[in-house]
């Protein structure tokens, strides 16, 4: 998984450079060159060194309204590692055991919790406690419920929670809901989503059921459960799922192998969609409506996206995600900003009940009834 996501990010990268080039050659002559940004900058902690973790401390050297001036980590050595590649001082560090001083320190303004799902809530109640704004990983929890109890918390200590949903800053993904919200595909009909990759090591977190809540659904399935939202623009109102297991050993007893699950929504459009940890080449959204689709693959990786619709081929930048969902967050939290679509608690807790109504749609084998 991380070869094929460092791949696709170099990808992304060199397509990004490719790109900017002729761009910026063009604006060096131009009248209406952008003043350069002179706002407040967001000063951010990141909490768990990991795989993603480095993706967004690297992404986050382009950022212009967001710096990394933190670390919170268990690994003394990544700290050191961290603090000469990022010029992170000394009193920006923290581990898990004083990480609630960082109360104290008027120079971090947000804490970026990328730790395994299971950490998540305990990991961003300590950060509103510490009355820093909270920018946690998907999925935000593991179930609605710790997912409500920690919009709770932020919400009394007055600070944001923001969620790492970083196709939300996506250019041809906002570029599809831009055509359907001005009705280029006509009524919604059909929506399918399929996320999956073959998982390897099976010591790892994510197929551990306490620090990843679930299977696959947890790690990818979010990706269709979330876009199936985005692209179609309503809620479910209900949802089937039915379990496919071949390998009971690697993927235990709640921990979900591939899921199918299907949803209804309130104008009579559906969505069939995919979850798995065992099929490579899926990452694929599919939108039908009565005048015209879109089809995006890859849909949800680091990138490129790619994307088609009835009237052809989405050429639109490519972005470094990580970066552009940074620079954005700093402008929600600094500046009430209102993303195209929300990235907020709120939003999270949303999928997170669709998660759970899917989850008890496998176990009963009924249709589950949602309301979000
Ligand atoms: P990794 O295993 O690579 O990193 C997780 C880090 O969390 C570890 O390196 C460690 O950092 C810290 N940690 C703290 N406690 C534990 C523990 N008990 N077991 C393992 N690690 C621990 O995971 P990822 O970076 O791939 O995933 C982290 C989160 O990011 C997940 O929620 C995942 O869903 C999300 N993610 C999101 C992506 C996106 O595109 N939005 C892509 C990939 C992941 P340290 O050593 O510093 O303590």
């Amino acid at each position: 998984m991380n070869s094929r996501r460092d791949f696709l990010q170099k990808l992304g990268l060199s397509a990004l450079a490719l790109q900017l080039a002729p761009l910026s050659g063009w604006a060096a002559g131009a009248d209406n060159v952008e003043p350069p940004y002179d706002g407040p900058l967001l000063r951010v902690a990141i909490l768990g060194l990991g795989g993603y973790g480095t993706m967004v401390a690297e992404a986050m050297r382009k950022c212009t309204k967001a710096k990394l001036v933190g670390v919170v980590s268990g690994t003394p050595s990544k700290v050191k590692a961290w603090q000469s590649k990022y010029g992170i001082p000394e009193k920006n560090c923290y581990n898990y055991e004083n990480f609630d001083n960082i109360k104290n320190n008027p120079d971090i303004d947000a804490v970026y919790v990328i730790t395994p799902n299971g950490l998540h809530h305990d990991f961003v109640i300590r950060t509103a406690a510490a009355g820093k704004h909270a920018i946690c990983e998907k999925p935000m929890a593991v179930n609605a419920q710790e997912g409500q109890a920690m919009v709770d918390a932020c919400k009394k200590a007055n600070v944001k929670l923001l969620v790492g949903y970083r196709m939300h800053f996506e250019p041809k993904t906002l570029e599809v809901i831009r055509m359907r919200q001005s009705g280029e595909f006509g009524k919604i009909r059909f929506f399918q989503g399929q996320c999956g990759f073959t998982i390897g090591d099976p010591t790892q977190w994510r197929l551990n059921k306490k620090l990843a809540g679930g299977g696959s659904m947890m790690d990818i399935g979010i990706y269709a459960i979330n876009g199936a939202r985005y692209m179609t623009g309503e809620e479910p109102i209900w949802v089937t799922a039915q379990e496919t297991k071949t390998d009971p050993v690697k993927f235990k007893e709640g921990v979900d192998e591939t899921i199918q699950f299907q949803f209804g929504f309130p104008s009579g459009a559906v969505a069939s969609c995919l979850s798995t940890y065992n099929m490579n080449n899926l990452d694929r959204f599919f939108l039908d409506g009565e005048k015209g689709f879109a089809e995006m693959q890859p849909s949800t990786g680091y990138g490129p996206i790619r994307g088609r619709t009835h009237l052809g081929e989405l050429n639109l930048p490519v972005t470094t995600h990580q970066t552009v969902q940074m620079d954005e967050m700093s402008e929600i939290i600094f500046n009430n900003k209102k993303p195209v679509v929300p990235v907020n608690g709120e939003e999270a807790v949303k999928d997170l009940k669709i998660i759970d109504a899917i989850y008890l749609a496998v176990k009963t084998g009924k249709k589950v009834e949602v309301s979000l």
